[in-house]
């Protein structure tokens, strides 16, 4: 049974905190425990919309949100407030997300206050621990956010989160705005907690390598809807998109030390106008008549594999194209 879900979801794209939320539609996700699900897409797809609305934090306009078992907006009081903190986000920007003026004691602890999850005079102490289980000191507590450098910021936002033992982290690319040596200490650490805390994760990301790297299942998507989806290793080895297969052209070749770059022609068209039929239509290598007409949907296309292409289901189109996708 999935420990979060979503279903026929679909979000209006309208501004929040002054950035623009992104349409999404025809989402249809499941994330079982302790799995890590990556979802990726290039900026601007929707990704960060739909991390949100399955934290909470923006409520579909169409369909829902089911967090064990039961849609989100069915759940009691109780069970709403243990939705709350069970599923925590972690944002790509740690500094954006840490109040100035408070110390790292207060805002690691404040939820554990507001909400009265530990007696007043525990609280020390359980900032302590969150602090130590992400490797800072006890001394880092009555400082200041401006006063640590960026993956410490992130180490306190991850504190923060783990504070009010979450079973679910919604992480928002969280070490994207990271120098790369110090991204690799916080991906280290996510997977540290997946182990000690038998953790969930949706893990949004960009970078495919890195996505490759920690996820076990991944969802690719592009202008706000999911267009492959599958196990890590089969996706990237043998994507069934040809917008997978494009994006797996441009991982970095690390072992031969040289950037097999082959960007992805055509600009990205709006999300809130979208092509018709297939919005991937103007830049794909394979669009055919059907593409620009009538939108292919998500449909299995193998064991635990689902991808919306028409090469998969028209007359006469043969799935193994995709593969020439990669330059
Ligand atoms: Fe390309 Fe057509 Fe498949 Fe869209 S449906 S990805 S345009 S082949
Ligand atoms: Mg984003």
């Amino acid at each position: 049974k999935p420990d979060i879900a979503m279903r026929l979801l679909a979000l209006a794209g309208r501004p929040v905190d002054r950035r623009t939320v992104h349409a999404v539609e025809d989402v249809d996700l499941a994330v079982a425990p302790g799995e890590v699900v990556g979802l990726v897409g290039e900026s601007g797809c929707g990704k960060s919309t739909l991390g949100r609305a399955l934290a909470g934090l923006h409520p579909p306009t169409s369909g829902e949100v089911v967090y064990r078992g039961k849609p989100v907006r069915e759940l009691t009081k109780a069970e709403r407030l243990a939705y709350t903190l069970e599923v925590q986000l972690v944002f790509q920007d740690p500094y954006a997300s840490l109040n100035p003026r408070r110390t790292v004691r207060q805002i690691v602890g404040e939820a554990l206050g507001v909400h009265r999850l530990a007696p007043r005079g525990e609280i020390a102490e359980r900032v302590e621990a969150a602090l130590a289980e992400v490797g800072l000191d006890a001394s880092y507590a009555s400082r200041y956010p401006h006063e640590f450098s960026g993956g410490q910021r992130q180490r306190i936002g991850i504190a923060r989160a783990l504070a009010v033992d979450p079973r679910f982290l919604v992480c928002d690319e969280p070490v994207a705005a990271l120098d790369v040596s110090v991204q690799a200490q916080v991906v280290n650490l996510f997977m540290d907690l997946r182990e000690t805390r038998g953790l969930t994760y949706l893990f949004i990301s960009h970078d495919l390598g890195l996505v490759r790297h920690i996820c076990d299942r991944v969802a690719i998507m592009y202008l706000g809807r999911i267009v492959e989806e599958g196990p890590a290793q089969a996706l990237f080895s043998d994507p069934q998109h040809p917008y997978t297969a494009a994006l797996v052209a441009e991982i970095p070749d690390v072992r031969r030390r040289k950037r097999r770059f082959t960007p992805i022609a055509g600009e990205i068209p709006s999300p809130m106008a979208p092509p018709p039929g297939c919005a991937f239509h103007p830049r794909c290598p394979h669009a055919m008549p059907v593409c620009r007409e009538t939108r292919p949907a998500l449909a299995p296309v193998a064991a635990g594999r689902q991808a919306a292409c028409h090469l998969h289901t028209a007359p006469g189109a043969s799935p193994a194209a995709i593969s020439t996708t990669v330059g």
